[in-house]
């Protein structure tokens, strides 16, 4: 098991700067961007959207991916396991369509990241009750 710092490595200096635009994004918009390309970077920080070492582009996947047993959900992550046989990312560590999530920059051993599947699209909206029936009668409050 590789243990790595993620504020000493490069790479996930880089993707630490993406969370950070990443969320003011999501706080804005309440929704997350198409790509991370529409990310704007922070006060004086820029932006590198690909792996220091491997040279590719980070791979963004805004339903995010998950895993059984880790109920966060991966949004950006390396395109290989360039850091020691692992992949830094970016996993969020709740419903991705409630609320303000709060990410986390992550070092994925391989074998983790094997058992990672894209995320189902969120539901649609439940409602309460059947179309043609009545509503439920709210009481006020007293
Ligand atoms: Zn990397």
């Amino acid at each position: 098991m590789v243990e790595l710092n993620s504020y000493l490595d490069p790479c996930a200096t880089r993707l630490h700067s993406i969370e950070g635009a990443l969320l003011d994004y999501y706080v804005t918009y309440h929704h997350w961007p198409a790509s991370l390309q529409e990310l704007r970077p922070i006060g004086n920080e820029t932006l590198e959207l690909s792996c220091p070492i491997s040279g590719k582009p980070y791979i963004y996947n805004r339903l995010g991916m998950e895993r059984p047993g880790d109920a966060r959900k991966l949004l950006v992550y390396d395109p290989t396991p360039a850091h020691q046989g692992t992949r830094w990312g970016i996993a969020m560590d709740r419903d991705l369509t409630g609320g303000n999530p709060v990410p986390e920059v992550i070092s994925i051993p391989e074998a983790n990241f094997r058992a990672y599947r894209p995320a189902p699209p969120p539901a649609p909206p439940q409602f309460l009750q059947r179309p043609g029936t009545q509503p439920p009668v709210v009481q006020p409050q007293q």
